[in-house]
């Protein structure tokens, strides 16, 4: 594909997102990296936070953490592209072990996957024995590895619901364990790691049927309910979307509340006058190109700094330099797989 072609093609999506000027210089860098793709016999899985110009040029494939998760176990491909932050390129490389995996942007971290170790995991284990542990997939290899199984926004509450057990451990997000216990009915706590008898095994009754970490996603815990009263009160017939990794609060405060892939959805198949996404703000313009009869409205104060590293130009060195290779040690690799995989078969 040539600049010119892929510059037309950009422009039939994005036209009334991205200046033009901007576009032409994109569109250069989008065509070499489609070329470098097919000569390294290379898959792009780009993220539904990936800024628009990158989102509709260069992915085969976009979506969120489950989605992409699903399309890099079904790979033929020799190398992986991982156009998102690093627990997702680790999640490529459990389930295609025999594949090379790159990340764009070395340093494209997240805070909730940094919020907990697997000592924190191993500790919490030793404190609640025999209890189960889910695992959000924002986290690293080495914490999959201590967990039972994981899950992502789209099926957290399924994923708890089906272990059937009275308690659960689910880590680390502070906010998306408190959704999923106000969804599921449970009741939760936040247990201090002090070295303490278990209270599983001391006989006391259980009051709690879900044990928290308090991990926290540092763009999503930054909206609060007073944003919304704001918007709402100068744009009284807003339709209001939330992450779950939104504070319940805001949560509650909003019209709905879903993972990526869900508010795509919603806002595709709702009438409404204006949305507002609670989210990172690059989906909002990724929606707004997909869907031009929408009006969707942005709070773009708070980015997520690690989606934002990953840029085309980064992404057109990573296939030029081989760079950055996913590594796992194997046998953290093979216990991380059984909890991914279980996530994947339970959807
Ligand atoms: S948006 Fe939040 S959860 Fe997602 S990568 Fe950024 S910090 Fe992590």
């Amino acid at each position: 594909m040539n600049a010119q072609e892929m510059y037309e093609k950009m422009k039939a999506r994005l036209d009334k997102v991205v200046p033009d000027v901007e576009l032409r210089i994109k569109a250069e860098l989008a065509a070499q990296i489609v070329n470098l793709k097919q000569e390294k016999n290379a898959v792009i899985l780009g993220h539904n936070y990936m800024e628009p110009a990158l989102f509709y040029s260069i992915p085969d494939f976009t979506g969120d953490s489950l989605d992409l998760s699903r399309k890099a176990a079904q790979t033929d491909k020799d190398v992986i592209v991982f156009c998102g932050v690093r627990f997702m390129a680790e999640t490529a490389k459990i389930l295609n072990p025999s594949k090379t995996v790159l990340l764009p942007a070395e340093k494209a971290g997240c805070s909730l996957a940094a919020s907990i170790t697997a000592d924190d995991v191993r500790a919490l284990k030793a404190k609640f024995p025999g209890v189960p542990v889910v695992s959000y997939v924002n986290t690293y290899a080495d914490v999959k590895a201590e967990s039972d199984v994981c899950c992502t926004s789209s099926n957290a509450a399924a994923v708890v619901e089906s272990l059937h057990a009275e308690t659960v451990i689910f880590l680390p997000d502070e906010y998306l364990a408190k959704n999923v216990a106000r969804e599921t009915g449970k009741h939760i706590i936040f247990p201090a790691l002090t070295p303490s008898p278990s209270p599983a095994g001391s006989g006391e009754q259980l009051e709690y049927q879900l044990i928290g970490w308090r991990g926290r996603c540092e763009v999503h815990e930054k909206f609060t309910v007073k944003d919304i009263e704001a918007v709402r009160a100068q744009f009284p017939d807003v339709v209001i979307l939330s992450h779950p990794e939104c504070s319940p609060e805001v949560v509650a405060a909003s019209d709905f509340s879903g993972s990526t892939n869900a508010m795509i959805r919603y806002v595709q198949q709702t009438k409404a006058p204006h949305f507002l996404l609670l989210t990172e703000c690059a989906m909002g313009d990724n929606i707004a190109a997909a869907n031009p009869e929408k009006d969707m409205l942005r709070l773009c104060m708070v980015r997520c700094p690690h989606m934002n590293t990953i840029t085309l130009e980064d992404t057109l060195n990573a296939l030029k330099l081989n760079r950055y290779v996913i590594e796992i040690p194997e046998e953290i690799r093979l216990k991380a797989y059984r909890a991914v995989e279980r996530m994947i078969q339970i959807g």
